[in-house]
């Protein structure tokens, strides 16, 4: 039997920056592209009314070039608002009248983790938690005790199964294309594994600095942000067996079997940096130590990767602004036309943004007498970027109660397994230039010849569709 169908979402932090950068785009997109018409309830403590709420949702799509007269209008009529406090029963009469005769509501926390537990608490009080999902934005924690203690008081009042986590990666395009392209494809299996790849690189660089949330980054830091939850799904997914078949869960089933398999950090494996300048931006500590760039060494102690290293990197004000994956094969045992052949010349390119291209990289003869080469790059796809946003294909889910594109539990618990060993202040935090690639430091993590391999820009990304 299939799930029920939500029959409303309401989402609170309304009058938040995630809202406004991804929750309306999402909503506009659900409205126009599924035929959704359920009532979208927006709460938050603010004193607006609902012409304030549309007037905001207007305001997110101009800025990003995507409103849609037709679609909004569609969106607007549905929207309403709620104002009043989080932890008060007014607040969830309230919001029972707004969602008028549904009976199997979505709630959606776009609000800080700490009133998580206010929240389901006062949704369970009010009686609205029955017959409902509830959506929990990431980090879902800030450590492993956390992590499981918030488990547990959302288990006090939903049902696992109404409970859903988000990793918004794992909703976009490109990260789904991971899976598709390893295991829609013969050629990629029979050498993914240690005995044709040396080493993979998963590169999350971001041009830009904390800008105006410079007081969530100082309680996140660089590996609390996009490394426990972003980079390690993302390396799961690269890594994982297939999923098998006949239903289940066996999708996630896999990639927590993979995340199971990974050492803890050691303070050796890890190189945290901070950028010139973090510590003058709003909300940040003058002796800030939070890292604004971490880099990785990882090791997966299963039978398929053993002795293969993974690495991982992100950070702010790096140079350039990209997120791919870089799998390095092994080169032949000889050069058998004696040249010297940079390690990574033959390589898979998964790139997920900000354009999204998946590229082999060969050696092929120039023309002429002799017997020399150069690397190239074979283009196997190239897309401009994502077209749908993550969130609207996340609440078409939810709504439809298809939790495989979440987090499930057990894998954030081995994510903040993993990562555990190297929060806050186990090990020094370099200081490094903007717009460079981080602390030089970060190379002393690679074994042998390994190197850091820095995206550059593709040129003319083609059209997919
Ligand atoms: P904001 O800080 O913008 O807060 C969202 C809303 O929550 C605010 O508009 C405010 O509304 C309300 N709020 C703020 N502080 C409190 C408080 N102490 N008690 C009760 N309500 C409060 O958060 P974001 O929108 O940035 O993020 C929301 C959630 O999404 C967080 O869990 C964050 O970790 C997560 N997230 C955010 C991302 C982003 O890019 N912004 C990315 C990924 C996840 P009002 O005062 O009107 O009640």
């Amino acid at each position: 039997m299939n799930p029920p169908i939500s029959d409303a979402l309401v989402f609170f932090g309304a009058t938040g920056d995630l809202v406004h950068k991804e929750i309306f785009p999402a909503l506009q997109g659900l409205v126009r592209n599924t035929g959704v018409r359920i009532p979208l309830v927006g709460v938050a403590r603010s004193p607006w009314d609902v012409e304030r709420l549309r007037a905001r949702a207007r305001d997110s799509l101009e800025k990003r070039g995507i409103f849609d007269p037709v679609a909004f209008t569609d969106m607007a009529g549905l929207l309403d608002y709620v104002s009043g406090d989080y932890g008060s029963p007014e607040t969830y009469a309230r919001i029972r009248e707004a969602v008028g005769s549904a009976r199997r509501p979505l709630f959606y926390l776009a609000i800080p983790p700490s009133v998580f537990p206010v929240v389901t608490e006062a949704l369970a009080n009010s009686g609205c938690a029955e017959g409902a999902r509830v959506v929990v934005e990431k980090p879902f924690g800030r450590s492993l005790a956390s992590a499981r203690e918030l488990n547990r008081v959302i288990l006090q009042h939903f049902p696992d199964e109404a409970v859903f986590r988000i990793d918004h990666f794992l909703a976009k395009e490109p990260v789904r294309n991971i899976t598709y392209t390893r295991f829609a494809n013969p050629l990629l299996e029979p050498i993914w594994n240690r005995d044709h790849i040396r080493s993979v690189q998963i590169t999350m660089a971001e041009s830009f600095g904390v800008k105006e949330r410079g007081a969530y980054y100082e309680e996140a830091g660089a590996i609390r942000d996009v490394v426990q939850n972003h980079l390690l799904q993302v390396l799961a997914i690269v890594a994982m067996d297939s999923p098998g078949g006949g239903g289940g869960d066996t999708y996630r089933d896999e990639k927590v079997r993979l995340l199971r398999a990974v050492w803890p950090l050691t303070p050796d494996a890890v190189i945290r940096g901070q950028y010139k300048g973090y510590r003058s931006s709003p909300g940040v500590a003058p002796d800030s130590t939070v890292e604004t760039y971490a880099a990785l060494k990882l090791t997966i102690d299963n039978w398929r990767w053993a002795g293969v290293p993974f690495y991982i990197r992100t950070g702010k004000r790096l140079a350039t602004t990209c997120t791919e994956i870089f799998v390095e094969l092994r080169r032949p045992p000889r050069e058998t036309f004696g040249e010297v052949v940079p390690p990574d010349s033959a390589h898979i390119r998964m790139r997920l943004s900000p354009e999204i291209v998946i590229g082999i990289g060969m050696r092929v003869k120039v023309p002429g007498e002799r017997m020399v080469g150069r690397d190239v790059e074979l283009t196997v796809s190239s897309c401009p970027g994502d077209a749908d946003p993550p969130y609207q294909r996340l609440f078409t889910d939810a709504i439809r109660g298809n939790h495989e594109l979440f987090a499930r539990q057990d894998g954030v618990e081995e994510s903040w397994r993993i990562v555990e060993t190297v929060l806050d202040g186990a090990t020094r935090v370099y200081d490094y230039e903007p717009d460079t690639w981080g602390p030089e430091e970060a190379a002393s993590l690679m074994k042998g010849t390994d190197r850091w391999v820095d995206p550059e820009p593709v040129q003319g990304a083609g059209n997919c569709r």
